[in-house]
């Protein structure tokens, strides 16, 4: 609407001025030389405004001629991109699919039309990978890590594949490397942790480890790696102050102090590891510097003195009363503890032996050991890979050669124990 009102006053305007223009008379004349022509002063005007058409008209389509090439350039380049996306779709779509030469061929084409980019060469790598072709793959992520601007994205590619390969020196090499290009990458973190755990370097896993990953037990493998006693001893402080319910750390830890000459700290680690989480293997290392039966018992029940009520305290005070001959005290450590229902094996056998020591009914002794059999199992290591059995804790398992799998616990094994030869 507002365009018409706009058209309908140009066209006034023009008449207007056409009239006035035929109104206003008067002559032209050019005099060149002795001729002279001479017109009306509206058809000079028109004249004028039909050569200024012509003279525009003509310039324009110079104008496009010399624009062309340019224009059709860009054309051609934008048909190619366009081809070329598709050729990058159709080769997703292959890799997705699982299809590698579909792939590969979709992916040669892209190339063609877009040339080397990353994004054409981590696709060409990857349809190299899922056809199955680890060599041709390589070649493009070194061709990747050779570029500026995507060196990250092949040393991620060549690291993924030392890593698969077991190459554990050229994937250390390549880390350290990625490493450099985008420090402190979270995928690489998780990558190097892997790498550190695959060659059993405890302390560069320690050093990678967040706050979530067992870090008491990488410092205790890195401990037992360290041949140096104060460096030794530091790393079994650490394992202890990371975890002080993880009983090998704090008996590694009790052990070092002791044979630095500090027997009274050696004894406070285990009584402060006993109170975290009671655990038998804390007992000996506390008993066994005591000379007779009585004084190990006075020494059990300073280890169990902060909760004497944990079944772990109830059984030592058990076996420590019995063997001292205090059967009475034994008593009274086990029979809250059966009665309670969390007894397991132990307590039964315990108390099988305390009713002969105290010459018992036979009857009664037989009927404790079928109770025990019955029981649920004592706690022990055991591997969540495999389903091993351990009688110490260490960081990989001697049966699967699993890294970090093995836990305190009085769970039946795996299901399907992934191998079958027995632990050392
Ligand atoms: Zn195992």
């Amino acid at each position: 609407m507002r365009i018409a009102i706009l058209v309908l006053l140009v066209l006034a305007a023009g008449v207007a001025g056409s009239m006035w223009l035929a109104g206003l008379g008067g002559t032209v004349e050019i005099k060149v030389g002795d001729s002279l022509v001479a017109t009306s002063f509206p058809m000079a005007v028109l004249i004028a405004a039909i050569a200024f058409l012509v003279l525009h008209a003509i310039l324009s389509v110079i104008g496009a001629i010399r624009r062309w090439p340019r224009r059709a350039r860009v054309t051609r380049t934008l048909r190619r991109r366009e081809q070329g996306d598709a050729a990058v779709t159709r080769t997703l779509i292959a890799l997705a699919a699982g299809t590698g030469d579909a792939a590969r061929v979709e992916v040669r084409k892209a190339r063609g039309l877009l040339g080397d980019t990353p994004q054409t060469l981590l696709l060409a790598a990857e349809a190299e990978r899922i056809s199955g072709n680890e060599e041709g793959a390589a070649e493009v992520f070194r061709q990747l890590a050779g570029r500026d601007d995507a060196r990250f994205l092949g040393l991620r590619g060549l690291l993924r594949q030392a890593m698969q390969k077991g190459d554990w020196d050229a994937a250390r090499a390549i880390a350290k490397e990625a490493e450099a290009v985008q420090p402190g990458a979270f995928w690489l973190r998780e990558e190097r942790t892997q790498l550190a755990l695959e060659t059993r370097d405890w302390r560069e896993a320690l050093a990678l480890a967040t706050p979530e990953q067992p870090r008491a037990q990488l410092a205790l493998a890195a401990a037992e790696q360290e041949s140096d006693p104060k460096r030794k001893l530091e790393l079994e402080r650490q394992a202890f102050q990371f975890d002080k319910g993880f009983a090998p750390a704090a008996i590694a830890f009790s052990n070092g102090l002791r044979q630095a000459g500090s027997l009274r700290k050696a004894r406070a680690v285990l009584e402060e590891a006993w109170q975290a989480a009671p655990h038998p293997d804390l007992a000996e290392p506390y008993l066994v510097v005591e000379p007779d039966a009585l004084s190990r018992l006075r020494a059990t029940e300073a280890l169990i003195r902060r909760n004497p009520a944990a079944p772990e305290s109830r059984l030592l005070l058990a076996r420590s009363a019995i063997a001292a001959g205090q059967l009475g005290k034994a008593r009274g450590a086990l029979e809250p503890l059966i009665a309670s229902g969390e007894a397991d094996r132990r307590a039964y056998l315990l108390m099988a032996e305390l009713v002969e020591a105290e010459k018992g009914d036979a009857g009664r002794v037989a009927a404790l050991r079928e109770e025990a059999e019955a029981a649920k199992p004592a706690p022990r290591w055991l591997c969540a890979h495999c389903g091993a059995e351990h009688t110490y804790w260490k960081p990989v398992c001697t049966a699967c050669d699993t890294a970090g799998q093995l836990n305190w616990t009085a769970e039946a094994p795996p299901a399907e124990p992934v191998a079958t030869r027995p632990a050392a």
